[in-house]
């Protein structure tokens, strides 16, 4: 295999914003005025996935053009050349032993430019990422290059030659990082995941503090101190042995366990004993705020609404308690809080974006009931979804179908709910709903330890309600909506409800408001299960059978006999009970200020 690239590094390796395939020559592509592709394809079909960081229909010219992991090529030559300038070598160090390789530091990625041809016996990247299988010769003008994302790179470090003995006279600088794939597939197939690599190079005496400022300036990037992101993280850890049918405790240690230890985080492991366990424990550990830079819940999304009412009740006061940023490795059934902060199921994934997470502060819903208020972080339903989530317990050894069977009985059952409901409405139009979730996410998503954030307000108190407890008049711009016959009462916080449920598309992490969604239990049953089945890719927002508000605040009065209420899937009390939001209350561990969904 040959690559030649002129004019521009050619990394093998990305975690791309958009991509674009290219084929061998017999079909290649002429892609853009700025740049050219050319496959000189000896043997058999290669096909490559090519990566521009940027919009490929922007005429201005890419900076880096990257290939996304794996790689595909074979016995190919490529020939690229390109208007765009190098990526900026910020630091850069060539390893002097037999893999003579240089490390380059870009703005975005760690390079690895090969300088001389790996065989198998001079081989030195031990990693999948590397260009070469083990045994292949290659040209000797070759130049191969890998390159890592900093996102991906959890830990480098120097282990010094060791000049007292004869026997060991080298060092190791290593590099310990993930493999991601599917970073490019829609959000909706959840095929993010995340593998443990390591490259490790020999050093001697002479190069070794060179290759120790390298380490520390690779560690520099990967850890975005600027956006609050800290290395070796100290982490609460809690693990419901209970959660996901019992497997909780396997993907942790299987999935997320090697990761954190890899990037040297300091874990506290918790296994939760009972139900409110990790309730307990968050509300009356001493010093949680400075033993911890983070609490994470290896569970559904039972012990993170657990974790949030602890923080609510510590005696430090939730202004101090609610700075602790919460995450989710998802090991459970429902795992809807590591689905909107990264876009996936898989824990290994997720333990990546909690080590590189930064407190990131999200808004949080109060609910009272009986005078007694607690935090919803996700959700809250009655009427078929807390039907379905909550009375279909018995039918648990079904597994994840219990939802489907459940849902398919009571509709074909024509089952209707009945409520009183005011609400106190923001938006009503969807149009309106689109400009405004536009103009949120168009702003500038880097959030700083001390910015002030994408809007100057601060965060609001708790409880300090601010429309009392739910038993005092209605205010007057509160509006009553037709609830006395309906299938769906459902009102999220956050986009995605389960790993295939989009059912809040326009949900935001920090405009204040909750998004409602309320369908008539009078339209035809198939349009209920097309608004269902529309549901995993959001589509249901566009239907003319769902109505989709945006609010701040309501109150719900169960009029039928009996029934479910589920708060963050939790069952609470059948009975009348007032919502309202507290603008960025609470905090997450989170990679990226926004939730991880596709744009409305
Ligand atoms: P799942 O998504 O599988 O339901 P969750 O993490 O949401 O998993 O947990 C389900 C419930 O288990 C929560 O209500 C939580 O309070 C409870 N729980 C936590 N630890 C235990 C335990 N050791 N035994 C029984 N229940 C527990
Ligand atoms: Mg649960």
């Amino acid at each position: 295999m040959r690559l030649h690239c002129h004019g521009l590094f050619l990394p093998l390796y990305s975690s791309p914003v958009k991509h674009i395939h290219f084929q061998c020559r017999h079909c290649s592509t002429q892609w853009s005025r700025e740049h050219s592709l050319t496959l000189d394809c000896t043997l058999n079909p290669c096909v490559i996935s090519a990566s521009w960081l940027g919009s490929i229909s922007d005429s201005r010219a890419p900076p880096i053009a990257c290939l996304s992991t794996p790689l595909l090529i074979h016995n190919s030559t490529v020939h690229m050349t390109t208007a765009s300038a190098p990526p900026e070598t910020l630091f850069a160090l060539t390893i002097s032993d037999h893999s003579r390789v240089k490390l380059v530091l870009d703005t975005k990625f760690l390079f690895l430019d090969y300088l001389q041809p790996r065989t198998s016996s001079n081989i030195a990247c031990f990693s999948p990422v590397a260009c070469l299988s083990p045994g292949s010769a290659v040209d000797d003008e070759s130049s191969q290059q890998c390159s890592i994302p900093y996102f991906n790179i959890l830990y480098a470090d120097v282990t010094p030659p060791n000049t007292t003995t004869s026997l060991i006279n080298y060092g190791t600088l290593s590099l310990d990082y993930c493999i991601v794939t599917g970073a490019d597939a829609p959000i909706t197939a959840n095929e993010r995941k995340a593998k443990l690599a390591r490259l490790a190079f020999h050093i001697d005496a002479q190069s070794a503090p060179a290759a120790a400022a390298f380490a520390a300036a690779l560690m520099a990037r990967a850890y975005n101190a600027a956006v609050g992101c800290i290395a070796q993280k100290r982490l609460l850890v809690f693990v419901n042995p209970f959660g996901g049918k019992g497997k909780a405790i396997r993907r942790f240690r299987a999935g997320a366990l090697p990761v954190l230890e890899v990037a040297r985080c300091k874990l506290n492991i918790v296994e939760t004993k009972y139900r409110n366990y990790a309730l307990e424990y968050v509300e009356n550990t001493q010093g949680l705020e400075e033993l911890y830079d983070g609490i994470v819940c290896c569970s559904g999304d039972g012990i993170p609404h657990e974790v949030f009412n602890g923080l609510a009740h510590r005696s430090t006061g939730p202004d101090r308690a609610f700075k602790i940023p919460v995450c989710q490795i998802p090991c459970g059934t429902g795992n809807a809080l590591a689905k909107n902060l990264c876009g996936t199921m898989d824990p290994a994934y997720a333990a990546l974006c909690t080590v590189k997470g930064a407190p990131t502060p999200i808004d949080l819903c109060i609910f009272t009931q009986n005078g007694k208020s607690s935090v919803s972080f996700l959700s809250q339903a009655i009427g078929l979804i807390a039907d379905v989530d909550l009375g279909t317990e018995h039918m648990r050894w079904m597994g994840n179908a219990r939802v489907t069977v459940g849902l398919l009985q009571r509709v074909f059952a024509h089952k209707s709910y009945a409520l009183d409901a005011q609400v106190r409405i923001v938006h009503d139009s969807r149009d309106q709903i689109r400009r405004a979730h536009k103009k949120h996410t168009a702003r500038p998503v880097t959030i700083t330890p001390d910015s002030p954030d994408l809007d100057s307000s601060s965060a609001e108190a708790w409880p300090d309600l601010k429309y009392g407890d739910g038993t005092d008049d209605i205010p007057e711009d509160w509006v009553t909506l037709d609830t006395s016959n309906i299938s769906l009462f459902y009102v999220g916080k956050m986009p995605w409800m389960a790993f295939d449920a989009l059912f809040f598309p326009a949900a935001l992490p920090r405009d204040g408001y909750m998004d409602l969604v309320t369908v008539d239990a009078t339209i035809p049953t198939f349009e209920i299960l097309s608004i269902m089945s529309g549901v995993a890719e959001g589509k249901h927002f566009e239907s003319d059978h769902v109505k989709y508000y945006k609010c701040d605040a309501y109150r719900v009065t169960p009029t039928g006999q009996e029934g479910y209420v589920s708060i963050d899937g939790e069952k609470f009390d059948y009975a009348p009970f007032q919502v309202e939001v507290k603008k960025r209350l609470g905090t997450v561990l989170s990679y990226q200020p926004i939730y991880q969904a596709p744009a409305i």
